[in-house]
């Protein structure tokens, strides 16, 4: 006997993995560099110089105990003091070091919150196009699932769509901007007309609807554009961080929750994220990583994110200049073009037949869409641009 709802989620692989690992057995058969593989998200630049001086510094100058032992669940509280200094520094938000709660990346921090808000009957709403894992992180909680239909024109959000979606039972609205996968910034305006309606819909039902802020990709924007800061334009916002993407650390898995005092019941939902924490076997954040994470932060580290603008770049004009259809992305590592014929899944396998791996964006909730992740060598896009340019000519 076993759980047949985890058997089902664990025999399902994601789109992404399972064309990320055709990729790798392809490249076998007909050579890497005749495998153009546009799949996965995993950061293509290397982790800052700052960073590699921080893991040997703290390496060597530290006491094992220190740098490998067991933390307090929420972390460090000099580590966590280092966040909330960068947080105030960066956006004068009043956030301290108890607010912050030190977790294994972006997606854990999901998972933990949105089980401390799993009350029965409730409903999490997610915006298309979204990331693919909120949908398990949600349903296996307890929660109904529900999806703002896309605003595929601008992919920022559709309004009437978005007051079609809400209920009495809608516990929390998960925001991602930089958004996976459409690359695009939400405005502050967005993020206005989105707590405004929020707020309203918090007093006509008679209780707090959170967001909760999704942001592994909040360093990652290009064309001197702003990425709010969500807690200062809707108070009742739980942010959840990660350092995957904008320190290339994917699988170092550091990350944090961030209940800001401001968010309501605050000191009630970060007690309840801990316990949630719990649950999922969080013991803590690995210790090592906590001061990494803080000194980056002290030190400014980013990324060297003109690597990515050039791929940005050199993809998108390359792309709408072959005709096809694309919001020009300002944030993440992502690009989401309409398929010519408007069926992404029959077009990502017809480019699969040419080795050029690109993913449907139906588990994206945009099926007229499909994915290109933009942090890839250079190299591999110069080679991969005839196949796209010959696939929407075959179409046309
Ligand atoms: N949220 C979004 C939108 C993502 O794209 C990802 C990873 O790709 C995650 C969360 C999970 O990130 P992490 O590696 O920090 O768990």
């Amino acid at each position: 006997m076993l759980s047949e709802a985890m058997y089902a989620l664990g025999a399902k692989k994601s789109c992404i993995r399972e064309l990320f690992e055709y990729g790798m057995r392809q490249s076998a058969v007909v050579g890497a560099e005749n495998v153009y593989d546009f799949s996965i998200g995993n950061p293509s630049i290397p982790a800052p110089q700052k960073v590699k001086d921080a893991f040997v510094r703290l390496l060597t100058e530290r006491d094992s105990l220190e740098i490998h032992g067991y933390t307090q669940a929420a972390g460090r509280m000099d580590a966590r003091e280092a966040i909330a200094e960068g947080l105030n520094s960066r956006y004068n938000a009043c956030i301290r070091a108890q607010n912050i709660f030190f977790t294994c990346g972006a997606a854990p921090a999901l998972v933990a919150l949105i089980r401390a808000l799993a009350v029965d009957g409730a409903e999490i709403l997610a915006i298309a196009p979204y990331f693919p894992e909120y949908r398990p992180f949600v349903e296996s909680n307890g929660m109904r699932f529900t999806i703002v239909p896309a605003d595929t024109d601008a992919f920022q959000i559709s309004f009437s769509a978005l007051e079609a979606q809400l209920t009495p039972h809608t516990q929390a609205v998960i925001v991602n901007s930089p958004n996976n996968p459409s690359g695009v910034v939400y405005t502050e305006e967005t993020l206005r007309r989105l707590g405004a309606i929020l707020k309203r819909k918090s007093r006509e039902y008679g209780h707090f609807i959170y967001i909760i802020a999704d942001e592994p990709y909040r360093e990652l924007a290009y064309d001197g554009v702003k990425v709010p800061f969500i807690p200062s334009v809707y108070p009742d916002t739980v942010v959840c961080y990660s350092f995957s993407k904008s320190l290339s650390l994917p699988g170092e898995r550091i990350g944090y929750i961030c209940v800001p005092d401001c968010a309501a019941e605050s000191q009630k939902l970060f007690t309840a994220v801990a316990g949630a924490a719990r649950t999922i076997g969080h013991v803590c954040a690995p210790s090592l990583l906590q001061l990494v994470a803080a000194e980056a932060v002290q030190a400014g580290a980013c990324p060297d994110l003109e690597a990515y603008d050039r791929n940005r770049v050199m993809l998108y004009e390359a792309l709408t200049s072959y005709g096809y259809q694309c919001v020009k992305p300002t944030g993440a590592f992502y690009m989401f073009v309409k398929a010519p014929d408007g069926d992404a899944a029959a077009f990502s396998e017809l480019a699969k037949g040419e080795n050029l791996l690109i993913v449907p964006g139906g588990d994206f909730g945009c099926p007229e869409f499909f994915r290109i992740s933009t942090c890839v060598a250079p190299e591999m896009i110069e080679r991969s641009l005839s196949v796209f340019k010959r696939l929407i000519e075959s179409i046309n």
